[in-house]
């Protein structure tokens, strides 16, 4: 089940960003101490009334010449039409409309998609004045707010959960695996689509129309339905978005929010960059299936130590993940690629796994056994019994007296030691601890 974007576009200024730290508060510094995973503020999880939903700020204006600003606005109003379900636009109760609002407010006009007109920098419960002229940029019905000060967000956030589309919750059937390939320009992503969907056993098929049709590949191969989601960004080559780094994250962001498993393409003669480990740590904690392909293996000069140096090397950039198989392939020579299917099957299975709880609790009790839980100022964390409450990713509830002594070391510890018995390969597992009276 994927989650609802949200999108905030406006002119440079208007508060975009104040409205953003607003929303993400503290989530955002929560989440930046879990190791090994950078977090960038492009986007947040957002969960008002139990809807979850994804917030990102398409900012990134550099206010240098008008010329600039503009095209960087019509860009980032395209992307957010193109990724969002629903857009805010943004205006700045205190300067009034200026012609630039007037440019964004044209081009998103020309989308069907929910938008939500908000007038920010009403810092009290008067309108100003000018609050009125903003009716004639044709957005609708203004909403006051104020970032700042906190003012009418809860009715703002109502309004957006309102907007949610009812389909974004299941566009395909169950059994479909939507697999989303992601990575920097040039690895190799289209080439590899391309390379897979070229087998002559695999079909690209007819599956059901829905509105999102257009830019997924559906495929069948042995029977099993698949779905390379958003491949119309990666064919179609927007270079001009590709080229912003923000606009090429978002864009991944989007698919990797739709999709069960995650290809992260990776450049062999490259290696693994910056921009690699925000997308990696983001299908990470989105709890997505991974797979990590290096591509373009045929331009490495290799010896007897190249793979496992390229093993060790991926695997200490992306620690997080270290449950994600690794494989090399190459596009041009078709090397391995066969193997993609395979693997993207296997982790989707792994993905999905479910184990009883009779079976969980005897390794959790032999993993107590082996190693004493910690203890802290003479109380020890007891773990009373752990169960798995879903799938997709495993999410695994451990009932314990005292959430505060389940430090993250001994629950690394238990994850490795449920992983050594049930595996779960390609996938995050999640293991949360409730106290039990
Ligand atoms: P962005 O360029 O749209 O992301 O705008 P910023 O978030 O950087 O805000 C631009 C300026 O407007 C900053 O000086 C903010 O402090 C100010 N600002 C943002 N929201 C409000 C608000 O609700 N009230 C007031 N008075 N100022 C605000
Ligand atoms: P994308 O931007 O990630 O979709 O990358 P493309 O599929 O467009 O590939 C970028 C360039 O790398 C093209 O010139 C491809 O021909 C080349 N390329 C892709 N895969 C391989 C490969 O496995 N080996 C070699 N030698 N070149 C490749």
């Amino acid at each position: 089940m994927s989650k609802p974007i949200v999108a905030i576009v406006g002119r440079p200024n208007v508060g975009k960003s104040t409205f953003f730290n607003k929303i993400a508060g503290k989530r955002i510094s929560i989440v930046e101490d879990k190791p090994g995973v950078t977090r960038d503020r492009i986007y947040t999880d957002v969960e008002w009334l139990n809807r979850h939903f994804t917030l990102i700020d398409t900012g990134g204006i550099e206010p240098n010449s008008k010329d600039v600003i503009i095209s960087q606005m019509r860009r980032q109003a395209e992307i957010a039409i193109e990724t969002a379900h629903v857009i805010v636009f943004m205006v700045d109760g205190k300067e009034g409309i200026t012609t630039a609002d007037e440019e964004i407010a044209s081009m998103l006009r020309k989308t069907n998609k929910p938008i939500i007109f908000v007038v920010n920098k009403v810092d009290t419960n008067n309108l100003p004045d000018t609050f009125y002229d903003f009716y004639t940029l044709g957005m609708g019905e203004p909403i006051p707010i104020s970032s700042v000060n906190g003012l009418n967000l809860g009715d703002l956030l109502d309004e957006i959960i309102s907007k949610f589309p009812e389909t974004c919750e299941d566009e395909y059937e169950e059994d479909v695996i939507k697999v989303a390939v992601i990575g920097k320009p040039n690895v190799g992503k289209s080439s590899l689509i391309n390379t897979i969907l070229g087998e002559e056993r695999v079909i690209v098929s007819d599956i059901a129309g829905t509105t999102r049709d257009a830019i997924d590949t559906p495929f069948e191969f042995n029977e099993d339905k698949y779905v390379f989601i958003d491949t119309a960004g990666i064919r179609r080559k927007s270079r001009i978005y590709e080229n912003i780094e923000r606009y090429s994250v978002i864009r991944a962001l989007t698919a990797i929010e739709r999709s069960d498993v995650c290809l992260l393409v990776i450049d062999a003669t490259v290696g693994v960059t910056e921009q690699d480990k925000k997308i990696a740590g983001y299908a990470h904690e989105a709890g997505k299936a991974s797979i990590i392909i290096i591509n373009k293996w045929d331009l490495v000069e290799k010896n007897n130590h190249t793979f496992n140096e390229y093993k060790r090397d991926i695997r200490n950039q992306l620690s997080f993940m270290s449950y994600a198989p690794i494989l090399f392939v190459s596009a041009k020579t078709k090397q391995r690629v066969h193997k993609i299917l395979e693997y993207i099957k296997y982790v989707s299975n792994q993905h999905s796994l479910r184990i009883s709880t009779g079976a969980l609790n005897d390794v959790i009790s032999e993993a107590i056994l082996l190693n004493q839980p910690p203890s802290d100022k003479g109380k020890r964390l007891k773990i009373y019994y752990a169960t798995q409450v879903s799938v997709k990713p495993p999410r695994i509830v451990l009932f314990v007296n005292d959430k505060e002594l389940a430090h993250f070391s001994y629950i690394r510890y238990l994850e490795n030691q449920i992983r050594q018995n049930f595996v779960f390969e390609g996938t995050p597992i999640v293991i949360e601890c409730r106290e039990k009276k």
